[in-house]
């Protein structure tokens, strides 16, 4: 079996495959590392149990994960050397890692060396990876990164406009990322079409409480939205996206803000939260703005708008489109911003169905588009947990 983690600063999410990937025998979250209050969550088909103790360390975490794996109750496996690969989800793997890898000192080192450019969510993967290979040492363990799958972009993509020789020296460029889950969505999209997914000019709009776009042509990433950060591009639930970096100065010296907190606006009370002043979450803002709450109904549209932005450039820098996809939260369940953000987007060749598209919420993926339209638009629930664990059972060999 293939056990899929995903280490951040004070939680490990994980999910327990079977050998074929076809199956999830148990999943669960450990929450509040290191914090008062922190609990394992685990799940084993419909046996659920929640345990509440002092958490630590990760070390403790991935301990109390294996026993939950073990328990003669509530368990999926009846011996550790029943888990036969690691996937462990690594979020910046610079212009290093293009692709998924067995880990092994150099790739440790490596993911090392990519700490100055993600400090909050490398150093989290690198304990998750380091405290998995003490539990698990007989195994394989494997690193799917978030930036990878955008490494195919052009250069002109991916370079800033900024002097050239700092920027390279100091690898600053747009990394991307969502890249595990726009790599199962432009798959499976493919499959669902039963077209190769090489005759795809696609739009895939990754809209979580994190949200980014990737131009995919022909399978391949050409552009995305994020770029050496996760702030950049569309707006989120409380990060900003895209905006004039002048406001930086202008708060810094005119408004006395310090860089920590022109840090803290940007990223955790920005997007929706900033322009409703209500909720980060898309179901209040939707409701809120259904009820008359004007800025609720501002950073809806405004939410929609600098998504269909984003699809008309991204058609232009493709030469075409001829799909558009929707996934994460927000892409899975709001046939409202699926709508608003089709609208208008006619001249492209893009029209929906408004039965599909109210029909396709909850998990449940399909064609939402007018069957005349010549852009297949489709919602397409993303699983990147899947997506690790097939790269994990490919390169332990399992497959
Ligand atoms: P994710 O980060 O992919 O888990 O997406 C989380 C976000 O999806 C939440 O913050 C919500 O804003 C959004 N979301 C979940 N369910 C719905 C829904 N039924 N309608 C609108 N937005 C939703």
């Amino acid at each position: 079996m293939i056990l899929v983690v995903n280490c951040g600063s004070s939680t490990i999410k994980y999910q327990l495959f079977s050998q074929d990937v076809e199956t999830v025998a148990a999943k669960g979250t450990v929450a509040k590392i290191g914090e008062s209050g922190s609990t394992l969550e685990h799940q084993a088909g419909d046996q659920k149990i929640t345990i509440e103790q002092e958490i630590p360390s990760h070390g403790v975490g991935f301990e109390l994960i294996i026993d939950a794996l073990l328990d003669d109750e509530h368990g999926a496996i009846s011996d550790i050397h029943d888990i036969t690969a690691v996937g462990h989800r690594a979020v910046h793997g610079a212009d290093v890692f293009v692709e998924s890898t067995i880990i092994d000192e150099d790739v440790i080192k490596n993911l090392e060396a990519c700490v100055p450019l993600a400090p909050l969510h490398n150093p989290a993967n690198l304990t998750g990876i380091r405290q998995a290979q003490e539990l698990l040492p007989d195994v394989p363990h494997v690193a799917v990164f978030d930036t990878a799958f955008h490494q195919t972009m052009p250069p002109q993509a991916y370079t800033y406009a900024l002097p050239y020789d700092l920027c390279h020296e100091h690898k600053i460029r747009r990394y991307g990322f969502h890249g595990t889950s726009f790599r199962y969505v432009s798959r499976r999209t493919a499959e669902l079409l039963n077209r190769p997914v090489t005759e795809l000019k696609s739009v895939i709009c990754h809209l979580g409480n994190g949200a980014s776009l990737a131009a995919v042509d022909g399978g391949k990433s050409v552009d995305t939205s994020m770029g050496l950060a996760t702030f950049c591009g569309v707006m989120m639930g409380t990060r900003s996206g895209d905006f004039d970096p002048a406001i930086v100065f202008h708060l810094h010296d005119q408004v006395n803000f310090s860089l920590e907190e022109i840090d803290r606006m940007i990223f955790k009370e920005s997007g929706l939260l900033g322009v409703s002043g209500l909720s980060n979450d898309m179901r209040t803002i939707e409701t809120q703005a259904g009820e008359g709450h004007e800025r609720s109904q501002l950073a809806l549209d405004l939410f929609a708008y600098m998504i269909k932005k984003y699809i008309g450039a991204y058609a232009a820098a493709m030469g075409g489109i001829n799909t558009l996809v929707f996934t994460a939260g927000i892409g899975e369940n709001s046939p409202i911003v699926r709508q608003k953000v089709c609208e208008g987007l006619g001249f492209l060749g893009i029209t929906i169905d408004d039965t599909a598209n109210d029909q396709a919420i909850r998990g449940k993926e399909g064609v939402i588009s007018n069957p005349d339209a010549s852009v297949t638009v489709l919602v397409v629930p993303t699983n990147e947990e899947k997506m690790i664990a097939l790269d994990t059972a490919e390169l332990a060999g399992l497959k």
